[in-house]
């Protein structure tokens, strides 16, 4: 292990370990990038893993905690390009257990959000297989913390919507313009997962029931070193997009909420950053520029 100051992680042996002969799998929280995000008990499932099936936003500086032993299978899975397909991935995940393995299936952010994990969790339990699951930090949380502000605020949101800009083949996108209505009307912060290629639709959907000027959050690689962010606002949304190449995975963060990272840029050159990050570096552009200064030049 590298971190030595987490040394009880291997100092006793974990209580729900499985018994000789049995498999077991455990869905696991990656976190959205930064090992450091890792909770403990998804490290100390790494460390009781035979087998990993890791999917591809996993950073693979968090297998340092699997055992040398352990078998790692990429099991890469991405909109739009060639991956393997889950009811493969479902079916050696099924295999490996029925064989007496411990597996871990190793997924970015939280499992149960936009994960499948919900799909996995069925299909084991149709075969018979109770799996564990263990969270993770899922990337909608860590991409507006990474920028210093909240999700949620007194003054500005009452709640947070996670949702999906991309729909299942076939299925149906989501109705931007009703969700518009209703986070206007409840004060909520909406958090758009895989809404890259989505952009000029939820610009105009979301922009028949938010003002034009709704202050817009776009975070790539949240909590990686390669992190990069835009400050927009809802109208100049797909501009700012295409002139900062601003591509997938990035976590797209709609609301007031986002006026607060203009003030945490303030403040870290004031009083200092509480991290290592300097904001004006990663955005390319002087951190002081409010929404509406980095909206004119969209
Ligand atoms: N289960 C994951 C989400 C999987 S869906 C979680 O809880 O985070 C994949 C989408 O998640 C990507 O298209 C992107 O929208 C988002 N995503 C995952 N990791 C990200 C990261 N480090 N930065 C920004 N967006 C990320």
């Amino acid at each position: 292990m590298t971190d030595s100051s987490l040394p009880s992680l291997t100092a006793r042996p974990p209580a729900d370990a499985p018994l000789p002969g049995q498999g077991q799998c455990t869905l696991v929280g990656a976190g959205p990038g930064d090992p450091d995000l890792l909770t403990i008990a998804a490290a100390k499932a790494l460390q009781r893993a035979t087998v990993l099936l890791v999917d591809d936003l996993v950073n693979d500086a968090v297998l340092q905690w699997a055992p040398a032993s352990a078998r790692i299978v990429h099991v890469g899975k991405r909109g739009g390009c060639q991956s393997t397909p889950q009811a493969f991935i479902q079916r050696l995940m099924l295999q490996e257990v029925q064989a007496g393995e411990n597996v871990v299936r190793l997924k970015g952010g939280d499992p149960f959000i936009f994960g499948r994990g919900g799909e996995e969790v069925e299909f084991l339990r149709a075969h018979g297989i109770e799996p564990r699951i263990i969270n993770g930090v899922t990337a909608g949380l860590a991409a507006l913390t990474s920028l210093g502000a909240p999700l949620t605020h007194r003054d500005h949101a009452q709640g947070v919507v996670f949702i999906t800009g991309h729909a299942k083949p076939g299925g149906q996108g989501p109705d931007w313009a009703q969700l518009a209505r209703t986070a206007h009307d409840a004060r909520l912060t909406l958090v758009i997962y895989m809404g890259v290629a989505s952009a000029e639709a939820i610009s105009q959907g979301l922009g028949s029931g938010l003002p034009a000027d709704t202050p817009v959050a776009i975070v790539q690689h949240a909590s990686l070193p390669q992190q990069r962010h835009a400050i927009t606002d809802l109208a100049h949304l797909p501009a700012t997009m295409a002139r900062d190449k601003l591509a997938s995975p990035s976590i797209i963060v709609v609301g007031d909420v986002v006026q607060c990272v203009a003030l945490a840029a303030q403040a870290s050159r004031t009083i200092g950053p509480a991290g290592h990050r300097d904001f004006s570096e990663i955005c390319g552009y002087d951190s002081h520029s409010s929404v509406e200064d980095r909206a004119s030049i969209a």
